[in-house]
């Protein structure tokens, strides 16, 4: 807890801007996350243009990573890391995906997450029941082989990555994937996802 941190007075109140890396000491408390003593700020963690995603990205890292719970600051750190590395386009669905395949919620582009078979790079394969499947194990929306292509890059290789434009109605599979993924877990998806490309 940072008291007094909206103060207009307090030490605390330019130090705590969003998303920049802090130093920080706390006083551990009998229950819960202690109080704030000291600010150190650090470098900001994202290019201007990326605040917005970079807040919703924390928003949904939030409902991922409980309060309590130990993991997560890494976790946030790597995805927010990789934003820097994609398109803008798609640097929020990167970054989320990423969180979601650190919490094991999802799986790779390379194999069925139903019976586990790798899937050749140049089948399409299906998106069904929250899940990645191949032809075998289910029907759904079609995730061609271009997309599960285009979205590996993003993650291989940085480079390779920031070469690769996806198009919008691969971002559109996507955000689905996305959105079914934190609703069945309870948790809604930003709303940035569907505004971009509607
Ligand atoms: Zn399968």
């Amino acid at each position: 807890m940072a008291r007094g941190a909206r103060r207009a007075k307090s030490p605390f109140r330019a130090a705590l801007a969003p998303l920049y890396a802090l130093d920080i000491s706390w006083r551990p408390g009998r229950t819960g996350m202690g109080t704030l003593v000291d600010i150190d700020r650090r470098e900001k963690l994202l290019d201007e243009g990326l605040d917005l995603d970079g807040l919703e990205l924390c928003a949904v890292a939030s409902g991922l990573f409980q309060e309590g719970d130990p993991h997560g600051y890494e976790e946030v750190l790597e995805a927010i890391g990789m934003m820097q590395h994609c398109p803008t386009s798609s640097a929020l669905y990167v970054a989320i995906w990423k969180l979601l395949s650190l919490s094991g919620w999802v799986g790779d582009f390379g194999h069925c997450w139903h019976c586990g078979e790798a899937v050749d790079e140049a089948m399409a394969m299906n998106w069904h029941a929250y899940q990645l499947a191949c032809h075998a194990c289910g029907k759904g929306m079609v995730i061609s082989a271009g997309m599960r292509k285009g979205i590996t890059a993003q993650f291989i290789d940085s480079d390779v990555g920031s070469n690769v434009r996806l198009s919008k109605n691969d971002l559109l599979c996507w955000q689905r994937m996305i959105q079914d993924v934190l609703k069945q877990h309870g948790l809604k998806a930003p709303s940035i996802i569907n505004e971009e490309l509607s």
